[in-house]
């Protein structure tokens, strides 16, 4: 490779949005087998809001609801911005709950007036053995059509399903099937439940995805295909995705996403769009190409 070649599709790269930390980077680029891809943020908008609240034990929302604003208060998840945007446009007033907890990959737990809360997905309330049997179906029916549904109990009772919708970008479905055409073996990465991941990745026709990755695995899915041999590109946005992006052949960051992940990756998509992570593909191989 000359670095002269290199420079140009640098330069190219950055006319378009996209920014490439070094010429192997780029080199490396064109030979990427495989891509792994977060959901959230990355495919979607990463910005869920509420779409159902599904109420049982003759509860009203306006009981409810302000409970689990007051228990999310206490996360970052943008699982619980979508809540507390919800409970702001509905006024709802937020208490101060103790002995909180955010359970890595399963949602919240709290105390308020002497009960426990809870809310998260299936594995929280397994591991809190809630009893979810009466709201399964809803919750399996809200994930079939792509929303995340959370489980709410009160004490040992389950009390609610609040259901989210994050809606896919409006060009990723175009972006992935350009990357298909590429031959790239695509793979989505979520710590979302199974039914909402495969609803999305089927949205967006990929094949392959893994669900309930926990923010800590997602590293080893990079290192479990380069174990295969394969030549493989990670994209992402968040926190959770920066071990895999460094370890990954080539990680590429999400212009709108997190600071962590743009300093982790070796090329950032400032527009934003799966398209950039195409165009960074095809302006690899055109530089690849011209030096051979
Ligand atoms: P992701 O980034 O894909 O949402 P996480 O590992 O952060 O993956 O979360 C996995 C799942 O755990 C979520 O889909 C949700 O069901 C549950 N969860 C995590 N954090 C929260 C939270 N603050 N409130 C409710 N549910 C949560
Ligand atoms: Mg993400």
């Amino acid at each position: 490779a000359t670095p002269m070649s290199i420079m140009v599709g640098i330069g190219k790269a950055a006319e378009s949005g996209i920014l490439i930390r070094n010429g192997e980077a780029l080199q490396t680029a064109s030979r990427i087998t495989t891509m792994l891809l977060d959901k959230t943020g990355t495919i979607t908008k990463g910005t869920p809001t509420v779409t159902d609240v599904i109420l049982f034990n003759e509860h009203k929302e306006d009981d409810i609801m302000p409970l689990i604003a007051s228990l999310e208060s206490g996360s970052e998840h943008p699982l619980a911005e979508a809540i507390l945007s919800y409970a702001a446009d509905k006024q709802y007033k937020t208490s101060q709950v103790s002995d909180f907890d955010a359970i890595t990959g399963r949602g919240v737990r709290g105390e308020l007036n002497g009960e426990r809360l809870l809310f998260g997905n299936q594995a929280l309330m397994n591991q809190f053995d809630i009893d979810v049997s009466r709201g399964a179906e809803q919750a399996q029916t809200m994930a079939n059509e792509a929303k995340t549904p959370m489980y709410f109990a009160r004490g040992d009772m389950l009390s609610a399903i609040v259901a989210v919708s994050d809606p896919i970008k409006s060009d990723s479905v175009d972006a992935i099937e350009r990357l298909k055409k590429k031959g790239v073996h695509l793979v989505m990465l979520t710590g979302d439940n199974e039914t909402t991941a495969k609803a999305v990745a089927k949205r967006v026709g990929i094949d392959n995805f893994i669900a309930q990755v926990m923010p800590q695995d997602k590293v080893n899915e990079v290192i479990k295909h380069q174990q295969n041999g394969e030549v493989v590109g990670m994209t992402g946005d968040g926190i959770n995705d920066a071990p895999a992006l460094a370890q990954a052949d080539v990680g590429f960051a999400i212009g709108t996403g997190t600071d962590v992940a743009i300093e982790s990756a070796d090329i950032t998509l400032m527009r934003g769009s799966l398209h950039g992570l195409v165009d960074a593909l095809a302006i690899s191989q055109a530089t690849i190409r011209n030096i051979k």
